[in-house]
């Protein structure tokens, strides 16, 4: 509910002609991909009997100790033993605008909480932990605490049943993109989300180079390169308007994802 309420709230408020931009809209979904290396093919299930539901369980042969991977950019946010039940060791990635993801009987842990991970970063092996009956990985999303039918690259899983996901997670080896801030001497502000009407959270000196995580669209912004309502996200909760970034492309840089 309280999404739709700010949702409401914000067209209400631009139907007054206001430039007020609510503090948490919804946002895109992340691109998420399939949470092994590059090439690398998994059957994935799903069962009605699954909890939550909309898990998804990946196995392949010989998997226990095989590497997973994050599913997107993200900041890690627990990195946890259940001991032997529920999910064991899990990790979950905090992926911004209430999307997480969740990895669990995890054998072991390659991150930290806190920790910034990008497409294709290994966070920890197949295992068997927690109330598990043999090596596999489970594997959610969620939106707002809430279980969600799983997306690879913006495609519905199989629901219900077994399917073979092919990962092309990391494989084009630069995912990230950069640019450099040209503001012709002031600092830029960063905000909290992709519009003038998010909280600043900080700045960056003209000149510096940033390394952008994804983009998305937001307030038009009219600065060194035109005007733009491309958004750059350069760390968890960090946008820069793409109107003050020599990127070297007018629009959406080539093979970075949508935020
Ligand atoms: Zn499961």
């Amino acid at each position: 509910m309280r999404r739709r309420w700010w949702s409401l709230a914000a067209a209400a408020l631009l139907s007054m002609g206001a430039l007020v931009v609510p503090a948490s809209p919804a946002m895109a979904a992340p691109t998420f991909k399939v949470p092994f290396p590059c090439n690398q093919s998994w059957t994935g299930q799903t069962r009605t009997n699954h909890s939550p539901p909309y898990s998804i369980d990946f196995n392949r042969t010989d998997d226990l100790g095989d590497p997973v991977v994050a599913s997107a950019p993200g900041t890690v946010d627990r990195v946890t033993d259940l001991g032997g039940t529920s999910y064991g060791k899990y990790v979950r990635i905090d992926h911004g605008g209430g999307y997480t993801t969740y990895y669990a009987h995890l054998n072991g842990f390659n991150v930290s909480v806190g920790q910034s991970v990008g497409y294709g970063k290994v966070i920890g092996w197949v295992g068997s932990t927690g109330g598990s009956t043999g090596p596999h990985l489970h594997y959610e999303q969620r939106l707002n605490g809430n279980d969600i039918q799983i997306r690879f690259n913006g495609a519905l899983a199989l629901y219900w049943g077994s399917k073979t996901y092919t990962s092309d997670n990391g494989c084009s080896g630069s995912t990230t993109g950069s640019g450099t801030v040209n503001t012709a001497g002031a600092n830029l502000t960063v905000r909290s989300g992709p519009g003038t009407g998010y909280d600043a959270v900080g700045t960056v000196a003209d000149g510096t180079r940033v390394t952008i995580y994804c983009q998305t669209t937001g307030t038009s912004v009219t600065g060194t390169y035109g005007t733009s309502n491309i958004w750059d996200r350069i760390g968890s909760g960090r946008y820069i308007a793409d109107a003050y970034v020599h990127t070297g492309y007018d629009g959406f840089i080539p093979n970075v994802p949508r935020c």
